[in-house]
């Protein structure tokens, strides 16, 4: 068996954040000592408007900037989008991909993740590549083959420990309060892990796998100490230097 890699806690802002957040994510900043570095990796996607105050806050942090999503195109008639050039750009090095509240709100299918996963490689970022299955499809006793159809349909040939990281976020999870049960997470991610080993072989071992939905202080331990579970993506909890740290800490 592969040596474990290094967590990472990663925070989504969603659409949150103003000018004033940058204090907020300056203690996130200042709260990531030594101890911390050693043991985690940290990564915030603010909204794009402070992606470029975020990132001269983070500089010399080693805490990681990422965006939340990226146009599939590097640059044209596309009005309102962001490509992942743009990104790379303020400093970021992240972007976040396939989100469920990107696949409800804006239609994105596997295809368009799929393309969007190699737009963020174009571009030289790491893609944070998002899955999971809604309540019904839990409840249908569905979520392996959910899980099989998004990872098979979105992760582009070419994925590597270094440039891929999946986020499991069960839909009913996010935003909820609830969580899977523990076994119910081991369980994904240890197929997750296979599916990632039988077509990427020694990279798909070491690709980070990260838990997302509803994730606080008072779970997170118990949720980074399941197998196959590389760090977290987390939302909510992510908006407070003290819950997102507390986090990191419970590692
Ligand atoms: P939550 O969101 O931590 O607020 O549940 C997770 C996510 O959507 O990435």
């Amino acid at each position: 068996q592969s040596p474990r890699p290094k967590p990472l806690i990663a925070g989504n802002w969603k659409m949150n954040g103003l000018k004033a957040s940058a204090s907020e994510f300056g203690n996130i900043v200042a709260g990531y000592g030594a101890e911390l570095r050693g043991k985690v990796d940290l990564a915030i996607c603010p909204p794009a408007t402070q992606l470029v105050p975020f990132a001269v806050v983070a500089l010399g942090s080693r805490i990681s900037i990422g965006g939340q999503d990226c146009h599939v195109k590097a640059s044209g008639a596309h009005t309102g989008d962001i490509s992942a050039e743009m990104i790379a750009d303020t400093g970021a090095t992240h972007v976040i991909v396939g989100h469920s509240e990107r696949r409800t709100d804006h239609s994105e299918t596997d295809a368009i993740v799929r393309s969007k996963t190699e737009a963020a490689w174009r571009a030289d970022l790491v893609a944070i590549l998002c899955i999971g299955e809604t309540e019904a499809e839990r409840r249908g006793g569905t979520t392996l083959a959910v899980v099989d159809t998004q990872l098979a349909g979105s992760i582009p040939d070419g994925a590597t420990a270094a440039n891929l990281v999946i986020a499991y976020e069960p839909v009913w999870a996010i935003g909820t309060g609830l969580t899977p049960s523990n076994a119910d997470i081991a369980e994904v991610h240890g197929h997750i892990r296979q599916r990632l080993v039988a077509r990427f072989g020694a990279e798909g071992a070491r690709v980070r796998i990260l838990y997302g939905g509803s994730v606080k202080p008072s779970n997170a331990g118990e949720i980074l100490k399941i197998a196959d579970v590389d760090g977290a993506l987390v939302g909510g909890a992510s908006l407070k230097a003290a819950d997102f740290l507390g986090i990191a800490a419970a590692y």
